[in-house]
C-alpha cells in the first residue's frame, strides 16, 4: 500500500513550550485513521503544522514531513500551499466560523475550484451544484446563493465538506468534524465522511477528544497526550486491550461502558499546560497506575509489533506489568 503521509519525530514549539513532542503519524492511501486525546493533547496543533498554518512565534521542527514522499519543509512554501489546498483538505470543528459570512455558498465553494482547477465560470458552477448534491444538501442549485448565516449547523459542516473536497484531495484531515452538532446531526456528518472517503478512496485523519466516535470509523488509532503520542494500536486493540492507562481513562469515561453508573467517571485533572509541566510521565499526576518511577523518569515509546506505547508500566489485560 501507498504511504502518502510520512510524519517523523514532529515537534511544535511555542517560546520554549512544546505543544507538539516527537509525533510519528504515517497514514496509507485510501485508510482511516483517528487521533483521539482531551483538548490540549496536541491533536490539531500536530494536524496544523503538517498543513503549514501554525502561527508566529511557533516553530516546527521535523526528521520527516513527507507527503506522497516529497519533503513539505523542503519544498518551496509556494509549491507546499499548492498541495495543502489540494491534495490535503482540512475541515475544522466550527463551520460557522470557517465559513466567511460575507459571501454565498456559491462564491466560497467556485473560489477554491478557481484557484486549484480553473475551468470556466458555468464549469465551475456546475462542480459546485454536483458537490452540494454529493454531500446531501437539498435543492443544491437553490442553495448556492445562500449565505452562511441561512444554514444550519448540520447543513454549514456539509457546505465545509463540500469544500474541502472540491478538488478530490488524496487526504482529508477533519478536525472535530461533529462536536459542534446535535448527536442526531453528528452520526449524519460522520456517515457522508466516511461513505465520501469510501466512494474518493481517501485518506481520512479524525480528530476527535470523543472515544465513540472512533469505534465504529477508524482502522488505525493514535492516542495523545500533552503533546506526545501515548499509544498507536488498531481500534481493536485500543478498545479491548488498551496498553496505555491514559487509553484505559479514556474508554472508562465511555457512558456504553457506565451503563448503571449515576455519573460517569471522568479522568481527574487536566491535561497539563505550559507552566505546570509535570516530571517524569506527563500522565503521571492523573494515573492511577503511577508510582515513584513514573514520577522521576521519562517512558520512551516501546514498539511492540504494530502498536507502540508510552508507558513504565503498560496494561496486559487490564493490570500493569509491575503488578502482576
Ligand atoms: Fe501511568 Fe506510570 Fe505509565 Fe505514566 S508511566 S502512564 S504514570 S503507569
Ligand atoms: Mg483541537
Amino acid at each position: 500500500m501507498e504511504t502518502i503521509l510520512e510524519i517523523k519525530n514532529l515537534s511544535v514549539d511555542f517560546d520554549g513550550f512544546k505543544a507538539v513532542d516527537d509525533v510519528d503519524l504515517t497514514v496509507e492511501a485510501g485508510k482511516v485513521v483517528g487521533i483521539v486525546g482531551e483538548s490540549g493533547s496536541g491533536k490539531s496543533v500536530s494536524q496544523l503544522a503538517l498543513m503549514g498554518l501554525i502561527p508566529y512565534p511557533g516553530i516546527i521542527k521535523a526528521e520527516t514531513l513527507a507527503f506522497k514522499g516529497n519533503d513539505l519543509l523542503a519544498m518551496p512554501k509556494k509549491t507546499r500551499r499548492k498541495i495543502t489546498g489540494k491534495d490535503i483538505a482540512m475541515i475544522f470543528q466550527e463551520p460557522m466560523t470557517s465559513l466567511n459570512p460575507c459571501f454565498t455558498v456559491e462564491f466560497q465553494l467556485t473560489e477554491a475550484l478557481k484557484v486549484h482547477e480553473g475551468g470556466t465560470r458555468q464549469s465551475r458552477r456546475e462542480r459546485a451544484v454536483e458537490l452540494l448534491d454529493l454531500v446531501g444538501i437539498p435543492a443544491p442549485k437553490e442553495r448556492l446563493k445562500s449565505f452562511p448565516h441561512q444554514l444550519s449547523g448540520g447543513m454549514s459542516q456539509r457546505v465545509m465538506i463540500a469544500m474541502a473536497i472540491a478538488c478530490n484531495p488524496t487526504l482529508l484531515i477533519a478536525d472535530e468534524p461533529t462536536t459542534a452538532l446535535d448527536v442526531t446531526i453528528q452520526a449524519q456528518i460522520l456517515d457522508l465522511l466516511l461513505s465520501l472517503q469510501k466512494k474518493n478512496n481517501m485518506a481520512l485523519v479524525l480528530i476527535t477528544h470523543d472515544m465513540a466516535v472512533i469505534a465504529e470509523t477508524v482502522e488505525d488509532v493514535v492516542v495523545m497526550y500533552a503533546g506526545q503520542v501515548v499509544e498507536k494500536n488498531t481500534s481493536d486493540n485500543i478498545f479491548n486491550r488498551p496498553r496505555h492507562p491514559y487509553t484505559e481513562a479514556l474508554l472508562n469515561a465511555l457512558p456504553e461502558r457506565n451503563v448503571h453508573a449515576r455519573r460517569l467517571p471522568t479522568i481527574p485533572g487536566v491535561v497539563p499546560g505550559k507552566y505546570d509541566r509535570p516530571t517524569g510521565c506527563l500522565f503521571h499526576p492523573r494515573c492511577r497506575h503511577a508510582t515513584q518511577r513514573c514520577a522521576a523518569e521519562i517512558p520512551k515509546l516501546t514498539h511492540e509489533g504494530q502498536s507502540a506505547f508510552r508507558c513504565h508500566f503498560p496494561l496486559l489485560n487490564g493490570v500493569p506489568q509491575h503488578e502482576r
